[in-house]
């Protein structure tokens, strides 16, 4: 097969860019509005306040994000590429081929089982091995920023791409409803890791104290957008127990004074006011 090297150029520029573009765009904000602006008083707006990392990590964990995204930019536009060039996948590109209803209805879908595969894909990282092979890096940040939603291992940021990707050999999609969910789930993972408390801003979104408990409490709350599955498999926070960084397993520890399961952390009900 004859590679046409320009349009496969055009492409990885095209795909690459968006995802850098976005991040820097997303995480800029974010860092300028708290990080920058209200660095006086983190306690009016910082999940944890007390706790910031250092210069060199905050440099280190731009750089590991923008090289993963330009990883799984390249990745995507040779995947864009390889199926204008006739790899045979599940997608449609005329609307009317599956109607209105369907492709309105589909990112719901979508959305929906590829948060479920971040889900399981983040909670096989932490297992023992895997956890200590690949996932320690992203846990180097317990308190997070923006920049830091990206700073994971390559073959981590591998795993789950092709976790999201496989559908198209499954379900049709039309590619419009893949790119607002793959832009939705980046804007809000770097939403999640800035660090700043912020309320759900949808009814289904978590709110930032949820992700950000992640990076407290290590091997618990291994959902990105839903609760739903952590509360499912029971790894959602409880009260009272105790997790950490030698706690594997997503339950923690039973308090012995108080052994009982006690109940889930209200991540919503923090917002009340
Ligand atoms: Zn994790
Ligand atoms: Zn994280």
């Amino acid at each position: 097969m004859q590679i046409d090297w320009l349009r496969l150029l055009m492409l990885t520029s095209i795909t690459v860019s968006i995802g850098v573009v976005i991040y820097h765009v997303v995480a800029g904000f974010y860092h300028y509005k708290y990080y920058v602006r209200r660095a006086g008083n983190p306690e009016t707006w910082k999940i944890q306040p007390k706790r910031f990392i250092k210069p060199a990590m905050h440099r280190n964990s731009i750089m590991v994000g923008t090289a993963n995204l330009v990883l799984g930019g390249l990745v995507t536009g040779i995947l864009v590429y390889a199926i204008e060039n006739g790899l045979p996948t599940q997608l449609y590109f005329d609307v009317n081929e599956m109607g209105w209803a369907y492709t309105l209805i589909s990112p719901i879908i979508y959305f929906v089982v590829v948060d479920a595969s971040a889900y399981y894909v983040h909670r096989l990282f932490h297992q023992r091995w895997l956890f200590r092979r690949f996932h320690r890096y992203h846990h180097k940040f317990v308190a997070t920023t923006p920049y830091a939603a990206v700073a994971i291992h390559p073959v981590e940021l591998a795993a789950q791409q092709a976790a999201a990707f496989a559908l198209i050999f499954i379900m049709p999609l039309h590619p419009a409803v893949i790119g607002c969910v793959l832009v939705y789930i980046l804007v809000f993972n770097v939403i999640d890791h800035s660090g700043v408390e912020l309320p759900s801003m949808w009814p289904w979104q978590a709110p930032t104290n949820y992700h950000d408990d992640h990076h407290v409490h290590f091997h618990v709350n291994f959902g990105q957008h839903l609760m739903l599955w952590d509360r499912l498999h029971n790894t959602l926070r409880r009260e009272r127990r105790t997790y950490g960084k030698d706690v594997f397993g997503g339950r923690g520890l039973a308090n012995p004074d108080d052994p009982g399961e006690n109940p889930f952390v209200d991540y919503k009900g923090m917002h009340r006011t």
